[in-house]
């Protein structure tokens, strides 16, 4: 029964109107014990037994206002607190959207000072309330956390494309969003582990080989290891100095496929909340992981030679021109080799195409043992290589010929019975000894010493003769 939009305006209506009724009919009451109606159904009585009556009734409203009033006071301003709450939520989520979040909210700071708890203190319907009250706001604040990090996170996915950086900012946040102290993330590449990013972890290899990593990778389950007391001492020198007992291995799986593996481990328990965020947030690695690998595989493709895995021509020029700007700048030697297979044909003719495509697979490999780091191979034509060497004088350029000539000359290719000779011819030119203003000098030089090669009997080098100072070309 509601009289007014207000409870307590409608319990002081009742209280007023219940006080009246009291006084009204206490003097006739009164005469049911006894006492002389003359005395008591007199007009003054009635207003002395109407204003008690009254005044009954606004000490029960009073009453009533101060107990359940102050409680539901608390109550009232909490609701009020965790609508702006929900707005400071609301305006977190849009702030996540634009910057990147590295911290991470805990419930505390989400509520502010005044929290989002009431005290329970009374073992009634208030208490029960206090306590579903507090449940709601404590799910309510784990929610707005995990979709603010979920954001976060799936904006940091959206913005990363080369699988190292995706990697490492994945780890960190997730460190972050579980109060892990250490992580890993390996991708699965030919069939084997490899740690793509790792915070804290000192001894990758234990970890990546251990049983529940291959569990999570086989079956694709998330494993949660809570390990026993003497296990803590293995994990701490695979964790480093941190005191890590909890570990969770979660495969990275996209359309049922295990793509790679996240470790995380922590000092302190993981709780269901926390096993949840990392479930919402593993959809979208697995996703993003995927394209990034793919989009790695594709660039891959895009300045491979397929057959050889060197660079294909159009990669190979544009590598050759940025040595050679660095070369400019840095006023240091570039070396540049063009070489090609003796009487290639002649292989393909007697042997078969698919023999040929082996000595060349044979000679890229012996020509990159003998090459060093930086050095540049590149399938430049069919069955004709350039080779960038960054800071080779011709002197240098020349040695080196020699040793890739010696390197596919010693290759061992068996066919059948017969083993098969091959022998190459190269053509070497190194910049600043020819000054040139443009790389594509270098390899026109290059391709005429290489000319001059073959003209004067093939298995040879010929240095351009304007870079070229003393000979090592010596044929055996
Ligand atoms: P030279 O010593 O003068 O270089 O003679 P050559 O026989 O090596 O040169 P030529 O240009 O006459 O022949 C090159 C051959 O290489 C012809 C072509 O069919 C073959 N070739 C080019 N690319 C490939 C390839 O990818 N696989 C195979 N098997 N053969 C190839
Ligand atoms: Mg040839
Ligand atoms: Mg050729």
């Amino acid at each position: 029964m509601r009289l007014t939009r207000k409870v307590f305006s409608d319990l002081a209506i009742f209280m007023g109107i219940f006080g009246f009724m009291i006084g009204t009919v206490f003097p006739f009451f009164v005469t049911l014990l006894g006492v002389p109606s003359d005395y008591v159904l007199t007009l003054p009585f009635f207003i002395a037994c109407i204003s008690a009556g009254l005044i009954a009734g606004g000490v029960n409203y009073y009453l009533a206002r101060k107990v359940v009033g102050s409680r539901l006071i608390i109550l009232s301003n909490v609701g009020r607190h965790m609508r702006s709450l929900a707005e400071t939520m609301r305006r977190g989520i849009h702030q996540a959207d634009e910057e990147e979040l590295t911290v991470m909210l805990s419930t505390e700071e989400l509520c502010g000072k005044m929290g989002c708890q009431i005290e329970v203190d009374s073992d009634d319907e208030f208490g029960e309330s206090a306590t579903a009250f507090n449940l709601l706001a404590q799910t309510l604040s784990r929610t707005i956390i995990t979709e603010r990090a979920a954001h976060s996170f799936s904006n940091m996915l959206a913005t990363q494309l080369d699988i190292e950086p995706l990697a490492d900012k994945a780890i960190r946040k997730l460190m972050l969003y579980t109060n892990s102290v250490g992580g890993l993330l390996a991708v699965v590449e030919h069939g084997e582990l490899e740690t793509v990013a790792c915070h804290v972890i000192s001894d990758v290899h234990s970890v990546l080989r251990s049983d529940y990593v291959k569990e999570a990778i086989n079956s694709g389950e998330t494993q949660i290891i809570r390990l026993p007391k003497n296990a803590e001492i293995v994990l701490n020198h695979v964790i480093g100095e941190h005191n890590t007992k909890y570990v969770i291995v979660d495969p990275i799986v996209y359309k049922g496929v295990s793509l790679g593996v996240i470790v995380l481990a922590a000092e302190k328990d993981y709780d269901e909340e926390v096993i949840h965020r990392i479930s919402i947030l593993r959809i979208g690695l697995g996703l993003a992981l995927n394209n990034s690998l793919t989009h790695g595989r594709m660039r891959l493709l895009a300045t491979q030679d397929p057959l050889t895995g060197v660079y294909n021509r159009g990669f190979g020029a544009k590598r050759l021109n940025e040595e050679f700007q660095r070369a400019v700048r840095g006023d240091s030697p570039l070396g540049v080799i063009l070489f090609d297979i003796d009487d290639f044909k002649v292989i393909n003719d007697t042997y078969g195409h698919l023999i040929g495509d082996r000595v060349l697979i044979g000679v890229v490999k012996s020509v990159r043992s003998v090459l060093r780091e930086g050095d540049i191979l590149t399938r430049y034509g069919g069955e004709e290589f350039l080779v960038v060497l960054p800071g080779a004088s011709s002197v240098d350029v020349a040695q080196m010929g020699e040793r890739i000539r010696h390197a596919v000359k010693d290759m061992q290719l068996v066919e059948g019975s017969q083993s098969i000779h091959v022998t190459i011819s190269l053509g070497g030119v190194s910049h600043p000894e020819l000054n040139v203003s443009q790389e594509d000098v270098l390899i026109r030089h290059a391709d005429e010493a290489l000319y001059r090669a073959k003209g004067a009997g093939k298995d040879r080098i010929e240095m351009d003769k304007s870079g070229f100072k003393p000979l090592l070309n010596s044929v055996n």
